[in-house]
């Protein structure tokens, strides 16, 4: 499969990758057709999903069964409507319908609006109208269906509603009825061009309000790095990535480029993340690969994991935040594996990463991805020297790099402001060493001024976390008249810290960072806390502790 979208698939090093890495876009090329049903017609027995939940329940799809229940959703939504250009959310959790739902939509040229289910009534009436949704595709539970239905009288686009059940709502469908009767699938005769939006994911909202933004069908080949040469992947793998469908990573770790790949795509259901349910999980299911966000590997290397067998597991990748150091040493401690960071935006997919043919630095993101031209900018343009700070930017004069987005939807103007002049702004900033790998220094608006210091979060957030009583914590600026602003840390204490915390504790926790950084950067404010501010994805949203500091 792979060798249809590239020429060369095996790669030594990272100069043969950037010499000989390029992606071939097939005419209007569409993942429904030329991924699933290629699979299918090729190798039908071959396992593409295997899914389990916390009821027990396990159900694996062959690409044969995939094709099947594709084409019979994507004849159900025909009947009800739905073509080229559609807008349909999809609000399913991590339910196999999902898979179902988004590849039918695919192969019907429709606009896939991947959606989490914790949105209420006011966010769902927002998103319905900035996208003029026409079709809401949900899980079954009441807490959605109800928050759908008050939705409905200010959400005038939406025609239909569809449940998967068991119990299906007054005015909504029944998706099993529907697929289970619907008449044989009709390729529609031109499904899409590559050009055409396929997929809009929502931000993780870790900054301000999420922003809408458009991807067009070409998307799925720029996982293409993301499976093949970050998770590792190959036809043997079992992959597992920790997110929910309703945050692009979800299309990043569970579907595109692990299928090109060839590899099976692992779906735990889960209602709420344990960290003893996880490994129990990968242990049982033999899962060979893993990619989740520094949260959950922070949380699983607090279990004991001598009472699990992960030999089965053999590369793990991590991304979404920063990587603390001391989660690497000691994952790597406990198990052998060197956690492989990777770093990238719903905008964008992979950008930079540390690939199989390098050596880790703990700390560091990689280098970046060769299907992207990514430069480091000074606030006034030029380019950043080593070891210097600046904005992680994308040149975009040669053309849009394949998985880069088009557009923030229906928003120019926001579009404009990250994109002009032939360059894309990330609003991240990193510093590059001799070696040219990239350091996370935060997001531009994280990163506090004081006393004429430029001070980035996450130096100062991985010091403290080298300390046995910081589980997690969260580095802002707070306002200061004489300093502008001074470094205030929020923390979560471990167990054994908890009846600790006071005055000497502050007092050894500052010493500790100035210990292990610079001395300016230590936090002059220390505040514990039970938990950090964060968003559904687990991410932590330090603008709220900002906020809140400065009210
Ligand atoms: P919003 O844009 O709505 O504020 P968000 O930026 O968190 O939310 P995502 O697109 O899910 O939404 O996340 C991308 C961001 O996550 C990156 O811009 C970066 O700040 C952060 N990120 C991703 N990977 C890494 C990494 N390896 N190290 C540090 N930060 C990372
Ligand atoms: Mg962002």
């Amino acid at each position: 499969m792979l060798e249809r979208f590239i020429d060369k698939t095996t790669f030594e090093s990272q100069e043969d990758f950037i010499k000989n890495f390029k992606i071939k876009v097939p005419e209007n090329f569409n993942f429904g057709y030329d991924v699933v049903d290629a699979w299918a017609e090729e190798e039908p027995d071959k396992k593409a999903l295997c899914w389990t939940n916390d009821q027990g329940e396990h159900i694996d799809f062959t690409f044969a069964e995939l094709k099947k229940y594709t084409d019979q959703t994507a004849s159900y939504f025909q009947s009800l409507g739905i073509g080229h250009g559609d807008m349909v959310m999809l609000i399913l959790k991590r339910r196999y319908e999902f898979w179902f739902s988004i590849i039918a939509l695919h192969k019907l040229g429709a606009v896939v609006i991947p959606a989490t289910h914790l949105l209420t009534k006011k966010d769902i009436v927002y998103r319905a109208n900035a996208a003029d949704i026409k079709m809401i595709v949900c899980a079954g539970e009441e807490v959605i269906t109800k928050h759908i239905i008050d939705a409905m009288p200010d959400s005038p686009s939406v025609k239909t509603l569809v449940s998967i059940g068991p119990d299906i709502p007054e005015g909504f469908e029944d998706f099993h009825k529907g697929i289970q009767d619907a008449a044989p699938f009709v390729r529609p005769e031109h499904p899409n061009s590559t050009d055409d939006i396929s997929l809009m994911y929502f931000t993780s909202g870790t900054t301000g309000n999420p922003k809408m933004v458009a991807h067009d069908f070409t998307y799925p080949l720029g996982h293409i790095v993301t499976g093949s040469f970050w998770h590792n992947l190959n036809e043997d793998s079992l992959h597992l990535t920790i997110a929910d469908t309703g945050w692009g990573k979800a299309v990043w770790g569970k579907l595109y480029g692990q299928w090109i790949a060839g590899a099976t795509v692992f779906v735990y259901d889960h209602e709420k993340f344990t960290p003893a349910n996880m490994l129990q999980i990968i242990q049982d299911y033999h899962i060979t690969s893993l990619c989740a966000p520094p949260t959950i590997f922070r949380f699983l290397i607090r279990e004991d994991l001598t009472k699990y067998d992960l030999s089965s597991l053999k590369y793990c990748t991590i991304a979404g935040e920063a990587l603390n150091p001391a989660v690497f040493d000691t994952f790597y401690k406990l198990t052998g594996i060197k956690l492989m960071e990777g770093f990238g935006q719903t905008e964008t997919t992979l950008t930079v990463a540390t690939f199989p043919w390098m050596e880790p630095k703990p700390g560091s993101m990689g280098v970046p991805n060769p299907q992207y031209d990514v430069d480091l900018l000074r606030p006034d343009g030029t380019r950043a020297e080593d070891g210097e700070q600046g904005q992680i930017v994308i040149h975009t004069t040669g053309g849009k790099p394949i998985g880069l987005f088009k557009e923030y939807y229906r928003d120019a103007e926001l579009t404009h402001e990250a994109w002009h002049d032939g360059l894309y702004y990330t609003g991240d900033v990193a510093w590059r060493d001799e070696d040219g790998y990239l350091w996370f220094v935060g997001r531009a608006d994280d990163v506090i001024k004081s006393s004429g210091y430029r001070i980035g979060p996450f130096e100062v957030e991985s010091a403290l976390m080298t300390h046995p009583a910081v589980v997690e914590c969260a580095i802002t600026g707070v306002p200061d008249e004489i300093r502008g602003q001074v470094v205030k840390a929020t923390i979560v204490l471990s167990k054994e810290y908890k009846d600790k915390a006071g005055e000497e504790l502050i007092k050894e926790l500052q010493d500790h960072v100035k210990r292990v950084t610079a001395p300016y950067k230590y936090p002059r404010v220390v505040e514990f806390v039970d938990e950090l501010p964060k968003t559904i994805s687990g991410k932590i949203r330090r603008v709220e502790i900002r906020d809140k500091d400065t009210k």
